[in-house]
């Protein structure tokens, strides 16, 4: 018999097609929207029930969105999401990211997959079973260098969003410079979810 439980870590994670370019993506790295009792709704954390359409993380396929693909799968139905694509960007999606990061990282110090502090990020480098650096916007150049060139020795990315006050409040602990990442599910959502805050806040400022 065939053992057909699915990998936490699996690579073939399920697709989605965008409404907008038809593209289709990893479920990940698109963002979901649903219809409940006839509105149209952002869903963050792509758990509510009912029909939902997927549209890619960047600024040209929620515009279109909003100015067509939405209008045709709505029909009479009510859209609860902001008056234009630059304002739900800036004011809904790019704050519930941010918000869903953070989520991400307690649920991965929760279920053990993030680490926090040197030592342990270290051991599990040296180990090789280390999936990315988390590294504190603040920290030093000579810190921020060091883990740098670690990851780089080991083909690592190097993540990070926030300060090391940031970290460190939001496990109840003190400062944090690094936090590492082992491979799973959580850390492909972290992943996908930091290159989708970085470069919607990059479209948005750069008009
Ligand atoms: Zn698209």
């Amino acid at each position: 018999m065939s053992d057909l439980n699915q990998q936490e870590n699996t690579p073939h994670s399920p697709q989605r097609r965008c409404i907008s370019c038809r593209g289709n993506g990893a479920k990940y790295d698109l963002l979901r929207f649903a219809l409940v009792e006839g509105t149209l709704c952002f869903d963050l954390r792509k758990k509510l029930p009912g029909r939902g359409y997927y549209v890619c993380a960047k600024k040209s396929c929620i515009e279109a969105a909003f100015q067509k693909g939405f209008k045709r799968v709505t029909k009479s139905a009510s859209s609860g999401l902001a008056e234009n694509a630059e304002s739900f960007i800036r004011d809904i999606l790019i704050p519930g990211l941010r918000k869903r990061y953070s989520e991400c990282l307690l649920a991965g110090y929760q279920s053990h997959a993030l680490l926090l502090g040197a030592d342990s990020v270290e051991d599990a480098a040296r180990s090789d079973s280390l999936a990315a650096y988390v590294i504190a916007t603040d920290a030093s150049e000579s810190t921020s260098n060091k883990y740098r060139s670690n990851a780089a020795r080991k083909n690592l990315p190097c993540l990070g969003l926030y300060d090391r006050s940031f970290y460190g409040r939001l496990f109840g602990k003190s400062d944090k410079v690094v936090l590492g990442w082992l491979p799973g599910h959580l850390y492909e959502e972290f992943s996908s979810l930091e290159a989708s805050i970085r470069r919607l806040e990059s479209e948005i400022t750069q008009k």
